[in-house]
């Protein structure tokens, strides 16, 4: 049975306080209110990440945002792999859309980042999406195929056994615009047809894939209902405590 994911991305909200407090209300209704196993995770800003971790125990669980593809050196301003894991984060989110666009993040530098987050015993959520453009000409699949072949497709069938894949049109991020669920269901099943064809269909079969794109409460259910979405990464919905956990409880029944 593939993994069921709720992953929050606070991006760069909340001030150190806000954190705190916005992520102990997260903790304490998730703990009150989710039934079933599928796992919450919180992708803070670097500040937060520490605090956090010790906040959330088994309830709810920490990623970062980002991290470097070097173990450490002269590298101002950036953070390791191994810095995030040393304090208590299980997960970070390689490739946003965000990342590729405003920091000119390449297919071939976040496949040296998967690997490190892995080699530091980190599962990547390693997100891949298509431009309206490329939606609009038909060319999204190619988009995607070429992510995953240059992002993530380099890993032994081991390594590819431990990661997480966030499907995040760019056109639905931050818009409210969502992909319906019949065009996200569309595009999680080719991936995992492209995973199966690239590795087996028993790796395929176990890929968690996770929808992003203006998920909020209203929408989750009938997203998370289709065969081949396995939860969300949630952006602008996981600024609000009510909203998120929601999102979380999805899952419940
Ligand atoms: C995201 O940033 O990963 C995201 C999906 O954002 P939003 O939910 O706000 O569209």
């Amino acid at each position: 049975m593939r993994k069921k994911i709720v992953a929050g991305n606070w991006k760069m909200n909340l001030d150190y306080a806000g954190g705190i407090s916005l992520f102990s209300e997260i903790v304490n209704m998730v703990r009150d209110e989710k039934k079933g196993d599928q796992i919450a995770i919180i992708c803070a800003p670097y500040i937060h990440l520490n605090s956090l971790a010790k906040l959330g125990g088994d309830v709810v669980k920490i990623g970062a945002q980002n991290c470097h593809q070097n173990d450490s050196g002269a590298y101002t301003g950036e953070i390791s792999a191994g810095m995030v894991k040393s304090v208590g984060c299980e997960y970070v989110i390689i490739g946003h859309s965000e990342r590729r666009q405003y920091f000119a993040e390449s297919n071939e530098l976040l496949a040296e980042k998967t690997v490190k987050v892995l080699a530091n015993g980190l599962t990547p959520i390693f997100c891949i999406g298509e431009t309206l453009e490329e939606r609009n000409n038909g060319t999204y699949f190619d988009v995607l195929k070429t992510q995953l072949e240059q992002g993530v497709f380099g890993l032994s069938a081991d390594d590819f056994a431990k990661i997480v894949i966030a499907y995040e049109p760019v056109w639905a991020i931050g818009t409210g615009l969502t992909a319906t669920s019949d065009q996200a269901q569309e595009v999680h099943a080719y991936i995992r047809k492209e995973i199966a064809a690239k590795y087996s269909s028993e790796v395929a079969d176990e890929t968690t894939i996770l929808y992003g794109g203006s998920c909020n409460p209203k929408n989750a259910a009938e997203l998370f209902a289709q065969t081949d979405i396995d939860g969300g990464l949630i952006g602008g919905a996981s600024l609000k405590s009510r909203d998120f956990v929601d999102i979380v409880k999805t899952f419940n029944s």
